[in-house]
């Protein structure tokens, strides 16, 4: 969990615009947990780890997709054989990282879209002996693209109405922003937090579900709390700004010098938890602008449950996450 060396890699594929499939399957190439020859090997013993397609000893990921005959000539016919052929890598994520800082966008969508159909194209060869020429692979990938960018431009327009709701703002430079809240039942609460860095990159969150009754402004200052919790554990030491739509919390965390409630006490708590930061604020926005959050509290508060997230976030609040920084 938490943002590690290759936070460019998942930041890039997260960018993408892709079919979602092909997405999955760079997020599979990350993680290098497709079915190859090798990884089947070390599960299943006496199984034979070579190349089924030119009988190379072992076939790794970067093989199958890069070094394989079909796939190499597949990928020469886009031009790109020069930075493949160049360097040798010991894993997928680090060839692919290296090619996403010299790939636009858009030839990286190409890219993942021609790697995926090579898959497929070694699956079919190993399940159906179907030998599909280099040409017609290429060819299958960039149509595939084609159509997705057609049905997106027709896609367009419905999403820019000309309605003006506030929205959710991206942090400052160097600065991450964590959103909370919390929904009060009536013997229960629910919370969530997401924390994203300034280009609205989700690096983390999660949410809870607590019993025992509470006042809107008790829930509140339990998801803040949280949400300081969740960065410590992440490591988090940047400049952080905490942003809640709840102006009591906000007023009372300004006037917590001369509140003696035990509300008060716990801000004061919270405020000296800021100290572990480069420096801290919590800010108060419109609830409009805090529906990411919202929508994990909800989930939290509705399935009665605790998680925490790393960059894999539930798919629940992937449109709301997109929608904000769009
Ligand atoms: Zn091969």
């Amino acid at each position: 969990m938490g943002y590690g060396p290759h936070r460019f890699f998942w930041k890039a594929i997260w960018k993408l615009d892709t079919l979602p499939k092909i997405r999955v399957f760079t997020w599979r190439v990350g993680h290098e947990i497709l079915p190859t020859n090798c990884k089947i090997a070390t599960i299943r013993q006496g199984f034979d780890k070579g190349c089924p397609r030119c009988g190379a000893e072992t076939e790794t990921l970067l093989h199958a997709l890069k070094d394989c005959p079909t796939s190499r000539a597949v990928l020469s016919i886009r031009g790109w054989s020069r930075i493949f052929i160049s360097k040798n890598y010991d894993r997928c994520i680090d060839w692919l990282e290296d090619l996403m800082r010299v790939l636009d966008k858009r030839a990286m969508d190409d890219l993942m879209t021609t790697l995926w159909n090579c898959w497929n194209n070694r699956n079919n060869y190993i399940l159906r002996g179907k030998k599909e020429e280099a040409k017609q692979i290429w060819e299958r990938a960039s149509n595939l693209n084609r159509e997705f960018r057609i049905c997106n431009m027709m896609n367009e327009p419905l999403l820019s109405q000309n309605i003006v709701v506030k929205r959710w703002k991206k942090p400052p430079k160097d600065v991450i922003k964590i959103n909370f809240d919390a929904t009060v039942g009536e013997n229960s609460t629910g919370y969530g937090m997401v924390i994203r860095d300034e280009d609205g990159f989700v690096l983390g969150g999660g949410g809870g579900f607590k019993e025992g009754r509470r006042s809107v402004e008790q829930a509140e200052c339990m998801a803040f709390e949280e949400s300081i919790k969740l960065a410590c554990s992440l490591n988090i030491k940047d400049h952080v700004l905490f942003e809640t739509d709840h102006v009591g919390l906000v007023n009372r965390l300004n006037n917590s010098a001369n509140d003696i409630t035990t509300i008060g006490a716990r801000i004061k708590d919270c405020t000296a938890a800021f100290n572990f930061f480069k420096s801290a604020s919590l800010i108060w926005t419109e609830r409009s602008c805090n529906t990411v959050a919202h929508l994990v509290c909800k989930k939290m508060y509705s399935e009665a449950k605790n998680c925490l997230f790393g960059m894999d976030y539930p798919s629940e609040i992937h449109d709301a996450v997109i929608s904000d920084v769009s």
